[in-house]
């Protein structure tokens, strides 16, 4: 077994502290790699607090946007070798054999894809365990190549932030004509913002801070809308083709985004809340508007993101923390006071 250190929460709600426990040998088909840097996810805080039910595997070591070097590999891996720069995302193993594995999505693997943390481990009878740590074994199907211009720190937080807006971004045709909607300008929102605009889409931020206004604009942001004002809603109706969701917050009314869209127009959810949602269909019926979801991206569209990110000069603003500062970093995310995504040295642990 491999000896790790990471930072864990050892019950739900409970501050993450210290904690070492023991990752697998590589199997044949598995990398082994050094973690260098992990960005933090709000899904990680609404893990850690189990506001999402789902949490039965504690102690926790979360993190799914993991950047690396390998330090290893096993002996029928083909893809890396010792030295790659390397990533991890939110996934790290699925059944391989349901219609969606086989579609290369992965992530909607129908019994059920393996998360990089708090996910029963296909490779052993415990939990999948994270990034907040200074090793990870993963077998090289879920592991991704980082481009040399991307630096590792910046790189991390494209590993879920990043492919999580790239694959709804692309799958409703963000592109030239179209006005792209942004609410949240968080870890996922500020990627959301810049890929859109890589993509030629005109983009406006739907946000409640004010304090953002300045950012968004050099983020990429065509226009920024101050969801605290209600005139807004009337005096931009029906101005959407696409609007992406990614507020971690329940206390939205989701109505009057609704009537922000075009005919035809779509709002795709991706942020998470801990509490439901309510909707009246009657915003989408008149003007035949859709309400989606979408979950993360699949291992091919993720390399596809990195490589699109390096040509495109994409990388997220980043503030780098040691390991102890990780619950701290949870107070201020919590706060909406992020610029725009915590990222921690792991090299510190
Ligand atoms: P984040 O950095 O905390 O950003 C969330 C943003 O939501 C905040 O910055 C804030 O933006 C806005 N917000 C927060 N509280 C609000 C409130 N009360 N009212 C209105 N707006 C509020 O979080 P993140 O890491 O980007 O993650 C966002 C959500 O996506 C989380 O729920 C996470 O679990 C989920 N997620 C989903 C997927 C997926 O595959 N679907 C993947 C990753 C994460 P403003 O200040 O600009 O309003
Ligand atoms: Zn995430
Ligand atoms: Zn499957």
């Amino acid at each position: 077994m491999i000896q790790a250190k990471g930072m864990a929460a050892m019950k739900a709600k409970e501050p993450l502290k210290p904690y070492t426990f023991e990752r697998r040998d590589a199997k044949p088909h598995d990398v082994v790699i050094d973690i260098k840097y992990c960005g933090i996810c709000h899904s990680d805080i609404h893990m850690a607090r189990d506001e999402w039910g789902v949490s039965s595997a504690f102690p926790m070591v979360p993190g799914h946007e993991i950047a690396g070097v390998v330090s290893s590999v096993g002996s029928a891996v083909m893809k890396y070798k010792v030295g790659d720069l390397v990533g991890v995302g939110c996934l790290v193993d699925s059944c391989r054999e349901c219609a969606h594995c086989k579609e290369q999505e992965e992530q909607y693997c129908i019994p059920g894809n393996t998360g990089t943390y708090g996910a029963k481990d296909r490779n052993g009878s415990g939990y999948t365990q994270g990034g907040y740590s200074n090793v990870i074994v993963v077998n090289e199907d879920f592991v991704l190549r980082i481009p040399k211009s991307i630096s590792l720190d910046k790189a991390a937080p494209l590993l879920c932030a990043g492919i999580t807006l790239y694959s709804p971004l692309a799958h409703w045709k963000a592109g030239p004509g179209k006005k792209v909607g942004i609410m949240g300008l968080g870890g996922l929102g500020h990627m959301g913002v810049k890929i859109a605009a890589a993509m030629g889409a005109e983009v406006t931020v739907l946000s409640h801070s004010e304090s953002k206004r300045e950012d968004a604009k050099k983020l990429g942001a065509n226009n920024f809308l101050l969801t605290k004002n209600k005139e807004v809603f009337q005096e931009n109706a029906l101005s959407f083709d696409l609007i992406i969701n990614t507020v971690s917050a329940s206390e939205l009314d989701l109505g009057s985004y609704f009537n922000l869209l075009k005919k035809d127009g779509v709002m795709v959810s991706v942020g998470a809340p801990e509490k439901p949602l309510s909707i009246h269909p009657f915003s989408l019926i008149m003007m035949r508007r859709s309400y989606a979801g979408s979950l993360i991206g699949s291992i091919k569209e993720t390399q596809e993101m990195l490589d699109f990110c390096a040509q495109h000069n994409i990388a997220p603003e980043i503030e780098v923390i040691a390991p102890e500062q990780v619950n701290v970093a949870y107070e201020r995310v919590l706060k909406s006071d992020v610029r725009y995504r915590f990222v921690i040295d792991m090299a510190k642990i």
